[in-house]
């Protein structure tokens, strides 16, 4: 039986790791359900799951929590510092971390410093501060499981192999809503359009981050950092289909690839219950639905935010920090309708040339250099704003 703490329950990742466990119910045991402020849902799936502890982090619906589950004996926490608190219990043997952003960061620290492995969906963790969080579950002898499809691709291709071996990775792209358009057509478009994925139904930031190519440029540098690459070593590849996951390269020009249907539920099972591949009714693939599959470069002009992502981990240091938290900025920024599609790369960019360059930031330099970035990416959202407006 794995215990099994999720991080974000009420969110797409969150929601579909329950239908895992709901699936396979004789084989995961929920003990730590978490939500920022959806308190229908959490309380929803505590009255089904029956966890130890849930942590509600938005203080405001804390007592609303707490009165809906007093008959039971949930234990009911509130506030951001509980999630650090929470991932320690004795009775858990995993934290799968389904929450968004800069958020995943310490609770992630916290847990492998616990002993806890992590199912790790929240890539911005892995982002901003990779190199510290790869040794850190080194030196605490706990693992790191990809959830991201991407990567569990390339994890599963390397199960048997030596990472010795490997000459280089491609990492497959749908290509998002925008796949083949150009920046003007870029310049015009609206959140409602930015929201429609081809493939995948997915929270809204990282929607937006797969219109805009920067989920692509989040997964290099996850990738860098969970597989000990080099970043030449990692190449993009545009694949419309979303069926081929991602492909390993090998010493020897032979390729290999993790297919499946777009179904994130099978990257979730395969981090929380690895290395078992236990029959689930999940739908199967059928090769006559998909007779073609198709490939393309990826369009680094148009989608400035891979390139952007590119330079930010060559740079190394503080720069993939930077980026993903004008990244955080400008995509909420967006969603708000105060900016428009191509704005958010501008901001990125001009956020990461106006913070000084720090090569080696310790653990926790992270936190004040992404409250720094969103500061200057936040005036820049506030002087494009005017622009938008006047624009609009
Ligand atoms: P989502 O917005 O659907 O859900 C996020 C969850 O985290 C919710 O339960 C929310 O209440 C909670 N949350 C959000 N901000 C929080 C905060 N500051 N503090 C505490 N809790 C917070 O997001 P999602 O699409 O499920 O994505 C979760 C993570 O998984 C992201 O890092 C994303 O990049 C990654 N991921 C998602 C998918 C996918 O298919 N959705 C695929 C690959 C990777
Ligand atoms: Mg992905």
């Amino acid at each position: 039986m794995k215990r099994i703490a999720i991080l974000g329950a009420t969110g797409s990742i969150g929601t579909q790791a329950l239908e895992v466990a709901r699936e396979h119910s004789s084989l995961v045991k929920i003990e730590v359900l978490t939500a920022a402020n959806n308190a229908e849902l959490l309380i929803k799936q505590a009255l089904e799951f029956l966890p130890k502890t849930v942590v509600i982090t938005e203080e405001s619906k804390y007592q609303h929590v707490k009165e809906a589950l007093s008959a039971t004996t949930i234990e009911v926490l509130t506030g951001c510092n509980a999630l650090n608190d929470v991932v320690k219990g004795a009775s858990i043997d995993m934290v799968l971390t389904a929450l968004v952003g800069f958020a995943g960061l310490e609770p992630t620290v916290s847990a492998i410093q616990a002993g806890k492995d992590v199912a790790l969906a929240n890539k911005e963790t892995l982002v901003v501060a990779g190199e510290h969080i790869m040794s850190l579950a080194n030196q605490y002898g706990t693992k790191i499981l990809p959830v991201d499809s991407e990567h569990s691709a390339i994890f599963q291709c390397l199960s048997g192999e030596s990472l010795a071996s490997v000459e280089k990775i491609y990492l497959t792209a749908s290509g998002g809503p925008f796949r083949g358009k150009d920046r003007s057509f870029l310049a015009h478009i609206t959140k409602r359009e930015a929201l429609k994925h081809p493939n995948w139904i997915m929270g809204q930031k990282i929607t937006i981050d797969s219109a805009s190519l920067m989920n692509k440029g989040l997964e290099v540098i996850e990738a860098k950092w969970l597989f000990n690459l080099s970043i030449e070593q990692i190449e993009v590849i545009v694949h419309p289909q979303s069926i081929i996951h991602s492909l390993v390269q090998f010493n020897d020009g032979s390729l290999k690839a993790q297919l499946g249907l777009p179904d994130m539920k099978l990257p979730i099972q395969y981090a929380l219950l690895h290395p078992g591949r236990p029959t689930n009714s999940f739908q199967r693939f059928d090769f006559m639905d998909y007779p073609q599959l198709s490939f393309e470069k990826p369009d680094l002009e148009t989608f400035a935010n891979l390139r952007l992502a590119y330079h930010a981990i060559q740079q190394g240091g503080n720069m993939p920090c930077i980026l993903n938290a004008a990244n955080e900025v400008a995509v909420a920024a967006f969603l708000s309708d105060e900016i428009g599609f191509l704005e958010m790369s501008a901001i990125i960019e001009e956020t990461m040339t106006l913070i000084p360059f720090i090569l080696s930031p310790s653990l926790v330099d992270y936190v004040s250099i992404d409250r720094e970035a969103r500061k200057i990416a936040s005036d820049l959202v506030t002087k494009k704003k005017k622009v938008y407006q006047i624009e609009k």
